[in-house]
């Protein structure tokens, strides 16, 4: 079933290694159809070079397997909470993208330092706290979801489509599955750059405010302008 959702998601998932986003079999792609509630994210340790479309992994928002013959990604339980809280996106990528890993594993967010950031993301790109060693043994991926939610609970899901968890790593997230992916791709990109613009200048200060709100307005909203009118 949902044979043209696996596809996508089977495609999603491919781009990851194309993008040098992903080491050996680190990272997962999934993406929801509404309508049934149900998701497909790539199975667990699976090679990408071994991986087809019928080894996606439908699963439902309960966190039944629906269909497939290997275990969905251990990071499954971060998705279906994500997709609960978050009724507007569609697909969500994980990665250990070294740069984003990088801000993570320092413990920061990522300051906007340019319009490339602001082009795609609203502000600074958050860090979210480790989880308590109570969180971690009662339901660790289940609890990682669960803390991001926290964090967005009175923040712009839609204009912030990423986060970083401290110590581990980035998620992203997009109307679907390759939306999700362009968000993971533009955040090592800006993750990249921010640390170089750091580097360069140990006092750097972010853009002003103005220059932010120009990029992400002209790209997003209702007045926005940018690109070919569909
Ligand atoms: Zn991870």
């Amino acid at each position: 079933m949902l044979e043209e959702l696996k596809q996508r998601v089977y495609e999603a998932n491919m781009q990851l290694p194309k993008h040098g986003l992903v080491t050996f079999t680190w990272g997962n792609v999934s993406e929801i159809d509404r309508e049934s509630g149900i998701f497909a994210i790539k199975p667990s340790g699976v090679d990408y070079e071994k991986l087809t479309p019928e080894d996606m992994v439908l699963m439902d928002l309960d966190g039944n397997k629906v269909e497939g013959k290997y275990n969905p990604s251990s990071d499954t339980p971060t998705h279906l909470e994500l997709y609960k809280a978050f009724p507007k996106i569609g697909g969500i990528v994980h990665t250990h993208s070294p740069w984003a890993t990088s801000w993570a594993q320092a413990g920061r967010g990522i300051p906007c330092y340019g319009t490339t950031h602001a082009d795609y993301m609203y502000g600074e790109i958050p860090c979210v706290r480790n989880l308590t060693k109570e969180e971690i043994d009662e339901a660790y991926e289940k609890n990682t979801g669960v803390l991001i939610v926290e964090y967005f609970r009175d923040k712009d899901y839609v204009g912030m489509p990423a986060v970083l968890c401290k110590n581990h790593g980035p998620f992203t997230w997009g109307k679907d599955g390759a939306e999700a992916v362009h968000n993971a791709v533009v955040l090592e990109e800006v993750a990249k750059m921010a640390a170089r613009t750091e580097m360069i200048n140990p006092r750097v200060k972010t853009a002003p405010q103005e220059l932010m709100d120009k990029h992400y307005y002209r790209k997003h909203g209702a007045n926005a302008y940018y690109g070919q009118k569909e």
